[in-house]
């Protein structure tokens, strides 16, 4: 199969997540709750690309609203491409979120909110540079 032919004219309605770094796909649909939708959901491995040598991409059946700061932080690199009617609508290109909140726990077991499991898990991002993100109480540094 030739990348063409499972691009992006093969669904109708969706969303096509492209340029996802290779072995990436799986974090990204589990940090995404993929699982839980009821439509078909493709994940395509090792894509040749020319830019990046190989890529994963993601093609999922229906239109819905993802969360982009999500997807910007496990890759910023990522394009969503939002197809409608078997065209592309939009190009989204996405980039490092500021504060991410929920995705990832704090570490340090002593962090406040490894105690108080109510409290919500923020992380600000502190080098753009590195991707660097810190947790918003304790300051102890996001594990990848
Ligand atoms: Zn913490």
């Amino acid at each position: 199969m030739t990348i063409d032919s499972i691009k992006i004219d093969s669904i109708k309605n969706g969303i096509v997540i492209d340029h996802i770094a290779a072995g990436k796909a799986m974090e990204l649909y589990q940090i995404l709750g993929l699982g839980k939708l009821d439509c078909s959901v493709a994940i395509l491995k090792n894509v040749s690309s020319g830019k990046l040598g190989k890529k994963d991409i993601i093609k999922i059946d229906r239109n819905l609203d993802l969360d982009w700061d999500i997807i910007g932080y496990v890759d910023p690199n990522i394009t969503v491409n939002i197809i409608k009617d078997g065209e592309r609508v939009e190009k989204r290109q996405l980039k490092l979120p500021e504060t991410i909140r929920g995705v990832i726990h704090c570490k340090n077991p002593r962090c406040i909110t490894s105690i108080e499991q109510e409290l919500p898990q923020v992380f600000k991002l502190t080098d753009r540079e590195k991707r660097v993100y810190r947790c918003l109480y304790c300051e102890t540094q996001a594990g990848k």
